[in-house]
């Protein structure tokens, strides 16, 4: 294998998978791991699969072509497109849904291949990504009983994705609610109730969040054991996932200040250098093209990344204590967003161990 390498630390995934499961049992809640940010790495699943999962998250489908042999449902997370029904009815179990149209299209694929497709509708409650609006919610349901070849597993809300509104009582409850009225006035049970996604944790690990809900859609908690709005790191869980290793593949002693008329940059953008004298270079095998650099930080605080560009990145390693040479290895820490351009890049090789 070769670099860059984005490598997943079996050990402490495991006891991630495992705190946030213990975490959301406790309350009766059953946790989606969603791994869609690895852009679909086989042994990762295996190892979500290992540490207690039971459905498994993600938001495009082909990622679930690869793991039609693992013993798990699978969740897409992306409401469907019409133009993806056949593959996810065939390599998924369960959708999330907020179109009458792509229903139909699922109900009438699934019918044809002799299957029952579950879709949970997702309810709009004011972060406006996906999802019906409240008052619609009887007509669609009323729309979807009539339909053959797909079942109203459950209602769900997405929140804190795109306006940032957080999980709450009133939120939260409005969901409750609105299921609870669904099942009296069309005399169904509604199995899955899903209150959202990391985000959503502070809730339970503070005991406040609704009893009813009885499902949450996992990804940065167990990756990273935090959330973005829960600024603490959720207890017992391991920071040290995921760290990205690159190649030394230049090694020198220059000056510090671009020497020259300056111009643009290759980025457009005009580069402010402080001339601090002669420092040690270092540049590593990759750039912009795999990830943006301010979600990479080294682990060694003694370097320091000066900038980048598509191809290259070049850190400062002039207090950096231990030896480097050529063609060794820099670790660095990687944010969600990192992890998300890292995922899908075919230049990044990806190893669980
Ligand atoms: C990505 C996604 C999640 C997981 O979000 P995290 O904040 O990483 O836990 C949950 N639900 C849906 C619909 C998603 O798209």
């Amino acid at each position: 294998m070769g670099y860059p390498k984005l490598v997943v630390n079996k050990e402490n995934l495991i006891k991630n998978v495992k705190e946030i499961i213990r975490i959301c049992n406790a309350e009766e809640i059953e946790v989606c791991g969603v791994t869609k940010c690895y852009g679909g790495i086989l042994d990762v699943e295996k190892v979500y699969i290992e540490g207690g999962i039971k459905t498994i998250g993600h938001a495009r489908v082909d990622n679930f072509k690869e793991m039609k042999n693992l013993d798990v449902k699978k969740l897409l997370l992306r409401i469907p497109s019409i133009s993806e029904v056949e593959d996810v009815i065939e390599y998924t179990d369960i959708s999330l849904n907020s179109e009458i149209k792509t229903i139909r299209e699922l109900s009438k694929t699934a019918i044809s291949k002799g299957v029952v497709h579950d879709i949970i509708l997702m309810v709009d409650l004011g972060d406006l990504r996906e999802g019906i609006l409240k008052n619609d919610l009887d007509e669609y349901v009323k729309n979807i009983l009539l339909l053959k070849g797909v079942n109203l597993k459950g209602i769900g809300v997405n929140l804190t994705c795109f306006g940032g509104v957080i999980p709450t009582d009133e939120n939260l409850g409005e969901l409750v609610e609105l299921s609870e009225r669904v099942e009296k006035d069309f005399s169904i049970k509604l199995d899955i109730i899903s209150g959202g996604n990391s985000s959503s944790i502070y809730k339970v690990l503070d005991g406040t969040i609704n009893k009813k809900i009885n499902s949450l859609r996992i990804g940065e908690g167990i990756i990273f054991g935090t959330e973005a709005s829960y600024k603490q790191r959720i207890p017992n869980t391991s920071a040290e996932v995921l760290s990205l290793e690159l190649e030394v593949i230049e090694l020198k002693e220059k000056g510090s200040m671009p020497k020259g008329e300056i111009g643009l940059s290759a980025f457009g953008e005009t580069v402010n250098y402080k001339d601090i004298g002669k420092i040690k270079r270092c540049i590593v095998k990759c750039g912009r093209q795999d990830i943006d650099l301010e979600d990479l930080k080294p682990m060694d605080e003694n370097i320091k990344i000066i900038g980048g560009s598509s191809d290259h990145t070049i850190l400062d390693v002039s207090n950096y204590k231990k030896n480097l040479e050529i063609g060794g290895i820099i670790k660095f820490r990687i944010t969600y967003k990192g992890l998300l351009a890292l995922g899908t890049s075919k230049y990044v090789f990806k190893e669980v161990k």
